[in-house]
């Protein structure tokens, strides 16, 4: 069976208190909303360039809790497959900047395609090098890395909050998706 990437654009629906399904932007900042951006990257730019490189893939967005998600990927993923969650980060203050790609801290081929993940991301925005991370318990995405059997990086491509960084990701779009499908297709296919 071939293998294919599974991309997750982060946030976009969450329930609410009241137990209701609403739309959730993601971290907004500069004007710009992270869902957003992420939406446009991976349906314009990622999904596209996979497509004509023929590496099979599907699009995910969260039905309803973040913690649902690793079940909803897993009805669609095998242990062979990728996932990739696209994400941006953001800080209360403009300073906070740059990239960094999270995985699961035990898995050497999370750790291989989070490697190639961050420096298809910097080799075309330049961005401050925050580097790979393992995703150790109470970390961003925790549950997205143990609870699913595929190879899973969650990407922070940038900060929304830090005005060139936002400005860079914007002017780069196009290139950046490109650059993450060609990671991705090199991954899969190597
Ligand atoms: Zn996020």
């Amino acid at each position: 069976m071939k293998r294919k990437a599974i991309l997750n654009i982060g946030h976009g629906n969450t329930i609410n208190k009241k137990g209701v399904r609403v739309y959730d932007p993601g971290a907004i900042g500069n004007g710009f909303e992270e869902y957003k951006y992420n939406y446009d990257l991976v349906n314009k730019y990622v999904s596209p360039y996979l497509k004509e490189m023929e590496v099979d893939h599907e699009v995910i967005i969260q039905s309803e809790r973040f913690s649902k998600l690793p079940d909803e990927i897993n009805r669609i993923s095998t242990k062979d497959d990728v996932i990739v969650s696209f994400h941006l980060n953001s800080v209360d203050y403009n300073e906070g900047n740059g990239v960094e790609v999270f995985y699961y801290p035990t898995s050497s081929k999370g750790k291989e395609l989070a490697r190639k993940m961050l420096e298809a991301n910097l080799c075309i925005t330049k961005l401050k090098n925050r580097g790979i991370k393992p995703n150790v318990s109470g970390a961003r995405g925790h549950a997205l890395f143990q609870k699913t059997k595929a190879t899973a990086v969650l990407i922070e491509s940038g900060f929304i909050s830090n005005d060139r960084d936002i400005a860079t990701l914007n002017a780069v779009q196009e290139q950046l998706g490109r650059s993450y499908a060609k990671a991705i297709a090199e991954y899969i296919k190597g």
